[in-house]
């Protein structure tokens, strides 16, 4: 299957998942999409003055995950867009508050780390938590980017465990402790993130603080 039909296929089961998880079906999406195709409607979207109602709606329901944005940054599917699509749609994401973003199964594992009401920020006024930053795909398209995605304790890497199915997949771990952040921090996704398994990264979490990743990798055997 070449990666324009793949991404095709994504656009229309994103449609099946939208509506699953939120109760909203975004059916003048899917007709455009089977109209133009998911590549051709996927441009136009992008175009920067593309007004476009159900990115908002995605906000508002707090799955942003599920916008095409998204899908456009997976690493499977860069290589269809402009570097101006691009930027658009990471300019898009990296404009959303962090409300826009789910709470993720990975939250539901590392709750010290990641608990999104309870992981305020002390001392500041912020509504944000640490994993906010972890399940930025912006931020973490950016750090899978850098280091591909690949564990970078064990050096584990899906796609050759799993074939296709393992694509892309990867935790991404934040280094840096929730009590060292500062007001006005932004994460950067080279120095703060690091991808690593969920195996690797529940064992970094096995104390409190972490682990580093260097100092798990001495302990591999
Ligand atoms: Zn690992
Ligand atoms: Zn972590």
């Amino acid at each position: 299957m070449t990666a324009e039909a793949a991404f095709h296929d994504e656009l229309v089961s994103l449609y099946r998942r939208t509506g699953e998880a939120t109760g909203y079906w975004p059916n003048r999406f899917l007709q455009a999409v089977r109209r133009n195709g998911g590549l051709a409607y996927a441009k136009r979207l992008l175009e920067p003055q593309h007004v476009h109602s159900g990115f908002g709606v995605l906000i508002e329901k707090r799955r942003i995950d599920l916008s095409v944005e998204c899908v456009v940054i997976d690493l499977r599917f860069q290589s269809l867009f402009t570097e101006s699509e691009l930027a658009v749609a990471h300019r898009r994401l990296d404009e959303a508050p962090s409300s826009a973003f789910p709470v993720t199964r990975e939250q539901e594992l590392f709750p010290e780390e990641v608990s999104d009401e309870e992981g305020l920020v002390e001392g500041t006024s912020r509504r944000t938590s640490v994993n906010a930053y972890e399940r930025n795909p912006r931020a973490r398209a950016a750090c899978l980017e850098h280091f591909g995605a690949v564990c970078q304790v064990c050096d584990m890497d899906f796609k050759s465990q799993y074939g296709d199915v393992g694509e892309g997949f990867m935790h991404v771990h934040h280094k840096r402790p929730l009590a060292t952040l500062k007001a006005n921090y932004k994460v950067n996704p080279l120095k703060d993130l690091v991808p690593v398994c969920p195996n690797c990264h529940s064992m970094l979490h096995r104390r409190e603080p972490p682990f580093d990743v260097e100092q798990l990798r001495a302990k591999l055997h």
